[in-house]
């Protein structure tokens, strides 16, 4: 396969979710590519100020009730929330966002013979019992619990749409995405890296869940946004591939980290482990490697450093507006 692909200069991209934290670095990379891109978010837990401005047209609606939009040579499908507490707000809005929202961009795909990449999740192989995890893994997942909403939302939104491909022949690629983490995240969406960030900088105790035992796998954004780029300019990506850290960590190990970067001792305050939660998660990446030729460059103290500073200077961590 060859590994630089499509070029990218002169597509025109549609990124669903490109409001986000990782739709707008996806956003930033499309636009130095020479790409035309335009962006559709509700704004639901994205931002306006986290466009860059050389998007195009912004619409500011559900992806799963799309406006009449124009042909696009690629869609790249982010939209979801990706934080436990914001999906499990209202898992209702997520199952169909999720669903719903993926089956109205593959009739965009199906419709105007456009390519499209879908945002899967390492969350749809739930509390795994395979460690790392391959592709070739199908996951131990809960149907019906507080976290079901969006592992199982996303597992169909991928059966739909390999469905939509082995049915109609679109052009699709599936990136099942571990946990990532970097600068514009926002800090109270109540994710690990954010959480711990922010209460860091505002002096508060470090949330640890559970025993702090649990473990994750953290990719730093720019490595992330790498991978999903060789992915939608790869000539093809017949099967779902994995992009994130194999790096492990515990939670209580990311605790310590935080620490040693912020240069003092930092207080901890246990909390009960949500119901669900995964107890190790660990991707295997040899497909990513072997097919786009992609593996990540940034270590997680490099990574964390950069985000404190982006936290630090966007000012958002405690409450401002940060725009
Ligand atoms: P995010 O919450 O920062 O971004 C999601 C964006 O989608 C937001 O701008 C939000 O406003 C928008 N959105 C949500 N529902 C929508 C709807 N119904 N219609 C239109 N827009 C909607 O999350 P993120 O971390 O940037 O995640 C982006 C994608 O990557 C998601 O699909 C997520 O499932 C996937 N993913 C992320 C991670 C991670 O660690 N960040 C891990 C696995 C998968
Ligand atoms: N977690 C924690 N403290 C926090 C937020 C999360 O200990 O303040 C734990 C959480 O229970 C999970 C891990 O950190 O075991 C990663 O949580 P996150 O919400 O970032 O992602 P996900 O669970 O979806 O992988």
């Amino acid at each position: 396969m060859k590994r630089e692909g499509l070029d990218l200069s002169g597509r025109t991209v549609l990124v669903t979710g490109g409001a986000g934290f990782v739709g707008s670095h996806l956003c930033d990379q499309l636009l130095a590519q020479g790409a035309r891109v335009d962006v559709l978010d509700n704004l639901s837990t994205g931002f306006a100020h986290n466009l860059p401005a050389g998007v195009g047209t912004f619409w500011k609606e559900d992806v799963a009730a799309p406006p009449d939009l124009p042909p696009y040579d690629l869609i790249f499908h982010l939209a979801c929330p990706a934080s436990p507490p914001r999906y499990q707000a209202d898992p209702v809005a997520t199952f169909r966002t999720a669903v719903f929202g993926t089956v109205a961009m593959l009739e965009e795909a199906r419709r105007h013979r456009s390519r499209i990449l879908i945002a899967s999740t390492s969350e749809i192989y739930g509390d795994p019992l395979e460690h790392p995890q391959k592709e070739t893994y199908w996951g131990h997942v809960n149907p019906i619990g507080f976290r079901s909403c969006y592992d199982e939302g996303k597992r169909a939104a991928e059966t739909i749409a390999t469905d939509y491909s082995r049915k109609y022949g679109i052009d699709l690629r599936i990136v099942r995405i571990f946990n990532t983490y970097g600068p514009r995240m926002d800090p109270f969406d109540g994710r690990v890296v954010s959480n711990f960030i922010r209460q860091a900088l505002a002096g508060e105790p470090l949330t640890i869940y559970g025993d702090g035992s649990q473990t994750r796998s953290f990719c730093y954004v720019s490595d992330l946004v790498e991978g999903i780029l060789r992915a939608g300019r790869a000539e093809a990506l017949p099967d779902p591939v994995n992009l994130g850290n194999p790096g492990e960590f515990t939670i209580s190990e990311l605790a310590d980290l935080l620490e040693e970067v912020v240069g003092h001792p930092l207080r901890r305050e246990l909390r009960p482990l949500p119901d669900d939660d995964p107890r190790r998660r660990r991707p295997d990446i040899t497909r990513a490697q072997e097919l786009l030729g992609w593996r990540p460059e940034v270590a997680l103290r490099a990574g964390i450093t950069r985000t404190i500073e982006n936290f630090l200077a966007q000012k958002t961590w405690d409450g401002g507006s940060g725009a």
